[in-house]
C-alpha cells in the first residue's frame, strides 16, 4: 500500500479529524498509487494518521478512516452504511409508517464517507460519486446497500456522470448498478410528510429530488394559510404543494426548467389540487419578478441554485443575491414574508445574512428576522468538518 508523508506540521488538521489532506501538506509519496487507491498517510515522525482514497488534485487524500485497518474490512461499506441509516432512523426517518418515505442517506464528510452521496426515494438508491475513489467503489456499495435494506431494496441508480472527476478510464454513463426483479419504472411517488411527489432520477436534477428542503418546506406550509403565495425556483414544486396543502389562497410557480415545471403539474394533480388554485409559469425567475405588480404576494419562497459554485465567485454571488433579494422584499406586500435560501456553501450564513441585509436597506422597508433556515438532520454536518454546512436561510417578514 502506497504510504503518503506529510511535511511536519501540517498533521494537526487530521489529528483534529478533519477527513481532507491538500496536496500542499505532502512531503513524499512512497508507491505509486491510481487515483481512486486507499493510501496510508502517515506524520512526519512516521506515526499512523488515516486511510483515505487518493485522487490527484487539490485535495489528494479523503479519509475513510482514523483508526487501524477498519476500511480493508469486507465489512465496511455495510457498516458505514448502517451507521449512516441508523441517525436517520433516529430522526424517525426510515419507519415503515412514516410519512417520509425518502432521505439522504449518505452525506459525504457528515457520514465519514468523503465524497459519496446516497439519496433514498422508497426504496430507490441514488447513488452520486464525487471522487474517483468512490466511484470505483460503487460495486462494493451497492452490494451494501443490498444487505442493508435486504428484500426492501428496489434499485441503485448511479448518478456519477455530472459529479465524478472526468479522469481518463472512468466510464461516466448512468446506469443501474441493481434492479430487483419486476421493478421497472425510471420514476416513482415518494411521500414527504404526507405530501405526494414524483421523482425522476434519471431525468431529474441532482438525484431527482430537493430532499434538503423538507423541514423549510414544512415551515412555509404552516404559514401559508390564506395566503398569496409565489414560490421562485420552484423545481418540481416541493414549496407550492405544501402551502396548497397548508391552505393557501392560491400559489404561483416559477422556474426556467421546462422540465421542471412539467412535473410542478403532475405534482399538483397527484395531490388532487384545484387547477384554479394553482398557476405555472416557465420563465426566469429574475424577470418574473420584475413583472410582478407590488403587493400580489404576501408570501414569497425564494430558494435560487448555487451562485457560487467556488471561491473566485464569492463576490459576484453575493450580489445576485443581493439584487435578487432587494427584487423579492420590495414586492412582497406589506405584512408579508419571505423565505430566502442559499445552498452556496462558499456562502456562509453571516456573508448570506449580510447580502440580504444590504437587500432589504436598498428597499428602504422595515424587515424583521423571524427565523434562520438550516439544512435538515438527514444532511448532517460532520463537527470536524464544518464545510458540510451549505443550505441556509431567513425568514423575513416586510412591513
Ligand atoms: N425550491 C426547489 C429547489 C430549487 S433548485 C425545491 O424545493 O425543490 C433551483 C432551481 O432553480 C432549479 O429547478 C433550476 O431549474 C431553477 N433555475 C435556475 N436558474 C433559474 C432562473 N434564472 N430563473 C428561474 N429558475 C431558475
Amino acid at each position: 500500500m502506497t504510504k503518503i508523508y506529510l511535511k511536519k506540521g501540517r498533521e494537526e488538521s487530521l489529528r483534529r479529524f478533519h477527513p481532507w489532506v491538500f496536496s500542499g501538506a505532502i512531503a513524499q509519496i512512497v508507491g505509486e498509487p491510481a487515483e481512486g487507491d486507499i493510501v496510508g498517510v502517515f506524520a512526519q515522525d512516521g506515526s499512523f494518521l488515516a486511510y483515505g482514497h487518493y485522487q490527484i488534485g487539490s485535495i489528494a487524500v479523503r479519509v475513510l478512516s482514523f483508526s487501524g485497518e477498519d476500511v480493508f474490512d469486507p465489512g465496511f461499506w455495510v457498516n458505514m452504511i448502517s451507521r449512516a441509516k441508523n441517525v436517520r432512523t433516529s430522526v424517525g426517518l426510515t419507519s415503515v409508517d412514516s410519512r417520509t418515505n425518502c432521505y439522504r442517506l449518505v452525506h459525504g464528510e457528515g457520514d465519514g464517507l468523503p465524497g459519496l452521496i446516497i439519496d433514498y426515494y422508497d426504496g430507490v438508491c441514488v447513488i452520486q460519486a464525487h471522487s474517483v475513489g468512490m466511484f470505483r467503489s460503487k460495486s462494493a456499495i451497492c452490494e451494501a446497500l443490498k444487505t442493508v435494506y435486504g428484500d426492501s431494496l428496489k434499485a441503485v441508480y448511479d448518478k456519477s456522470s455530472g459529479t465524478a472527476p472526468f479522469k481518463a478510464g472512468l466510464n461516466l454513463i448512468d446506469g443501474y448498478l441493481y434492479k430487483a426483479e419486476g421493478f421497472s419504472d425510471d420514476e416513482q411517488i415518494v411521500l414527504e410528510n404526507g405530501n405526494r411527489f414524483l421523482v425522476n432520477w434519471t431525468e431529474g436534477q441532482k438525484t431527482g429530488f430537493f430532499l434538503d428542503q423538507r423541514e423549510n418546506r414544512n415551515l412555509v406550509g404552516r404559514y401559508s394559510r390564506g395566503r398569496n403565495v409565489l414560490n421562485l425556483f420552484c423545481y418540481t414544486g416541493g414549496f407550492s404543494v405544501y402551502s396548497l396543502a397548508s391552505g393557501a389562497a392560491h400559489v404561483d410557480s416559477v422556474d426556467s426548467s421546462g422540465k421542471a415545471m412539467a412535473m410542478v403539474s403532475r405534482n399538483m394533480e397527484l395531490n388532487g389540487f384545484e387547477a384554479s388554485s394553482h398557476t405555472e409559469y416557465t420563465a426566469d425567475a429574475i424577470e418574473f419578478l420584475r413583472s410582478v405588480p407590488e403587493d400580489k404576494y404576501d408570501l414569497i419562497i425564494v430558494d435560487p441554485p448555487a451562485f457560487a459554485k467556488h471561491r473566485g465567485a464569492l463576490n459576484n454571488a453575493l450580489r445576485a443575491y443581493q439584487r435578487l433579494n432587494a427584487a423579492a422584499i420590495s414586492k412582497v406586500s406589506p405584512g408579508g414574508l419571505v423565505f430566502t435560501f442559499s445552498c452556496s456553501q462558499v456562502v456562509d450564513k453571516e456573508a448570506f445574512a449580510l447580502a440580504v441585509f444590504s437587500a432589504a436597506a436598498q428597499t428602504g422597508r422595515s424587515v424583521r428576522i423571524l427565523d434562520r433556515l438550516n439544512q435538515p438532520a438527514d444532511h448532517s454536518v460532520n463537527i470536524y468538518h464544518p464545510e458540510g454546512e451549505y443550505l441556509k436561510g431567513l425568514l423575513l417578514y416586510v412591513e
